[in-house]
Order: C-alpha cells, then structure tokens, then sequence
C-alpha cells in the first residue's frame, strides 16, 4: 500500500523526498535538462506510477510515447532477462549476435515497401536521423537536405539544425549545416490566408516544387525529411494531399524520403507507421522510442540499394543494436502484434476524441482537437478567432494534472498543446479517470 496520495487526490509537489533528490538534481545537472514537474519516480506498471513519497499517477506520458505496452511489461523484462544471463554487450562490430539480424529482418518485414530492405540499429531518435542523412547523401552523391517548419529531429548537431524550433532547442547552439531548406508544414489549424486544409497542404506542396526553379536545383537535395506527424512540433497530422505530394515531388527529382516515425511510429497512429493512413511508402523509415518497449535502440530502415551503398565501416557505433535492447524490441513487436494493440490504439483514441471534441463545445480554451489513433494533440488558445496561444494556461493546467495525479505534457513551437502518449495498454477506467482529471484542470483554467 502506498503511503501517499491516491490519483485524483491533491497532494503538495514536490514531495519531502523529491524534494531532497531536487537539491542534489539542481546541484549535479545542468537546468538546460528539461523536466515537466518536481517529481522523482520510484516504480511504474502499466499505466500507473508511483513516486518516492508514495504518491500515484496515472501516466499520459509513458516516457515521451516510449512504453507502447506501459511501464515494465512482465514478457519484455524476462526477455531482457533472458538475455542478460547470456551476454550484455559484445559490440555488434566484434562480435555479432542473432537478436540484432533477428531484428533487422523483423523491421524490413513490418515496414511498409515491398522491396528489399536493410536496416542499421542505432541508439536514439537523433542519432537515427544522422545516419538517414549520411546514407542519403553517400547513395545520391548530392548534399541538400528539406526539412519542414515545426519539425523536431532530435538535438545532436544535425539533428538540431532540420529541427524547426528555436527557444530552446536551437537557441545559442548555431551554425547549422547550410545545406537545410526549411518549407512549410500542412499545419492546417494555423493555415495563413484562410486557407482550407487541402489548399494549404497543396501551397506547401507547390512551395518546394517552385523553389527548384527560384533559388535551388532539385539535382543538389539529398533528401526530404519529414514527420508523417508532427511530434514535438504539436502533434498535427497533415491532409493527404502533402504527404502524397512529397512522395510526388521525390519521384520526379530523384530525392530519397525519409519518414521520421520516432515518435509516430510502433502503433501510436493505430496503424504500426503514420505512413500507412496515408498510403506513402517512404525510401527511409525511421525508428526509435517506443521501439525498444522502454530500452534505448533506434533503427534505420531503408531500400537496400540506399543503406548498401556506404563503405564498410561508414555507419554503426559502439553501442548501436545492443543486444538487450534487440530482444525488448522483438517481443514489443511480437506483443503490439498477438495482443491486437493497433486496434487499441484506435479504440482508445476514438473514446479520447469523442470527449474531446466534447470538452471543445463547452471551453472556449481548445481551439483544435486532432490526431490519428492515439496519438492526439490539444491546442489551447486565448480567443478562438485569432487563435493567439493560451501558453500560460497551458502551463497551469499541467501544473494542476500533475497535483491531481495525473503525468501530462505539452508541446508545440508556441507551447500550448497537449499531447497525449498514455500506453496502448491503459484500461478504459484509467483512461477515463484520466481524462476528468485533465477536465477538471481545463474548467479550472477557463475561468
Ligand atoms: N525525431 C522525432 C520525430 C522525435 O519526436 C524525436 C524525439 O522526440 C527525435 C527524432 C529525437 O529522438 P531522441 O530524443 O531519441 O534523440
């Protein structure tokens, strides 16, 4: 039995003992490592944590939509455990071991494209965005990169340059590589001119078509890199018209593209790539979060005349592949597939939008509701019409989620949307109770 407060219950944050571990936190770690609350977790199963003074949470964040199948699955940790009585860690360049080739070929199998593929494991989002942009440049012999407005590819110095959000991503951290291009994203709630969904999305489409005759010839870009979601950038799902268009515009130049599914990926969408709603076959795909069931691994899938075109010792990594990692990502994937979580997730994110949308009759404060399966963004704003950004109510409204017992957080380049990444496997009634938390939270902000 914990000896603090139940979910739903307020309780003072932080806790006496967070409260200690914050002193040694704020002495030891730099501030520029984010948190989203004064909270110090002591363990998590499923979809409830609990911290070290006792208290519990339900978790609408399960590690930046890394626990697909929720805190500590018992069949992903015994086969971690399995694996570690074997080996830990051999180095996939030493010694190689059959998880990783296991793994390879479970990725080729559930991506979508029915032409061969390769994959290269790696260890975080960001790091699987470099080597896409490695092996793309090596296969095409061209340097340019497009990337999209809102964007987030992961901070490491590539990474953070295709990434679109300046405070605090990019602020301070310059130069960045010269060969990026940055178009607009079909972020239709905020579309300029009025724009309808679909013009808007055809506009952006057009831009970087009109570009290759403007300012930059199609013969020197590399790579499209895009997020068939917005992740970080507010969780927007873009009309069909853009990401077809990009796939258009990749055929005809001759540009590879390059999907980042690290966080819309592993079944988030309903469906186990964001990609497939809409019927886009990317040249690259990329991987990682909720990939590894809560270890770290990312992957690189790409056609296999585009990963094999690097020289040998050209990608890879001391740590890339581990093998504990690859053995959490089989059986996350064996999970997500027996246990029909893909259904789940729509299931799930239909109940979450339904009273959403619901929430939106009666409080001015969401100005958007949207999203595919579970993966839902909620976009709060002063005014309706002029849709200026509620960042300080979104703000409080966190703040009051976390007293509650409720772990949510927000995102956006303006900061005032919530996104929502509960795992797939939360149940009906901590999904619910959740949701009246945010509600509640919601009413209080709304005045
Ligand atoms: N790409 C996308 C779409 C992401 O959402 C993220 C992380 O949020 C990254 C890349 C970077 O991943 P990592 O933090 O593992 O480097």
């Amino acid at each position: 039995m914990s000896k603090g407060k139940k979910v739903g219950e307020k309780r003072d944050l932080p806790g006496i003992k967070s409260a200690e571990l914050l002193k040694l936190r704020n002495q030891y770690v730099p501030k520029g490592v984010f948190q989203i609350a004064p909270i110090f977790i002591e363990k998590g199963k499923g979809a409830i944590v609990e911290d070290v003074d006792g208290n519990e949470y339900i978790d609408f964040c399960a590690g930046i939509s890394t626990l697909s199948l929720g805190h500590c699955n018992d069949e992903v940790i015994a086969a971690i455990r399995e694996q570690a009585e074997k080996h830990l860690h051999a180095c996939f360049h030493v010694l190689m071991y059959e998880p990783y080739v296991r793994l390879a070929k479970k990725l080729t199998e559930i991506t979508p494209g029915s032409f061969p593929k390769q994959v290269l494991l790696a260890n975080s989002g960001a790091e699987a965005v470099e080597n896409a942009v490695k092996i793309a440049r090596r296969y095409t012999g061209r340097r340019g990169i497009i990337a999209f407005e809102h964007a987030f590819h992961g901070r490491t110095a590539l990474a953070m340059g295709l990434t679109s959000q300046v405070k605090y991503y990019k602020y301070g951290f310059g130069p960045f590589d010269p060969s990026i291009q940055r178009f607009p994203y079909a972020y239709s709630y905020r579309a300029p001119f009025n724009l309808k969904d679909d013009e808007y999305a055809e506009y952006c489409v057009k831009k970087i078509e009109d570009s290759f005759k403007t300012y930059m010839p199609s013969e020197e870009i590399a790579a499209m890199i895009v997020e068939p979601v917005l992740g970080e950038g507010g969780f927007v799902a873009p009309p069909p018209v853009f990401l077809k268009g990009l796939r258009r515009i990749c055929d005809e130049f001759k540009i590879l593209l390059i999907a980042d599914e690290v966080q819309s990926g592993m079944g988030r969408t309903g469906k186990m790539w964001a990609v497939e709603h809409y019927d886009v076959v990317p040249d690259i795909l990329l991987s990682a979060k909720g990939l590894g069931g809560g270890l770290v691994i990312s992957a690189i899938v790409g056609r296999k005349e585009v990963m094999d075109s690097v020289d040998i010792g050209g990608i890879g990594g001391t740590f890339g592949g581990n093998p504990l990692s690859c053995v959490a990502a089989l059986k996350t994937i064996e999970l997500i597939e027996q246990s029909n979580l893909l259904a789940r997730a729509t299931y799930l994110g239909n109940i979450t939008k339904n009273r959403l949308y619901n929430m939106k009759q009666k409080y001015n404060l969401i100005g958007d509701v949207r999203g595919l399966g579970s993966m839902i963004g909620i976009e709060l704003v002063k005014n309706p019409v002029t849709k200026e950004p509620a960042s300080e109510e979104t703000n409080k409204i966190r703040k009051r989620c976390h007293e509650y017992g409720l772990l949510i957080m927000s995102c956006g380049a303006l900061h005032n949307v919530f996104r929502l990444m509960f795992p797939l496997t939360i149940k009906d009634s901590e999904l619910e109770i959740g949701l009246n938390i945010f509600e509640d939270s919601l009413k209080d902000a709304n005045g």
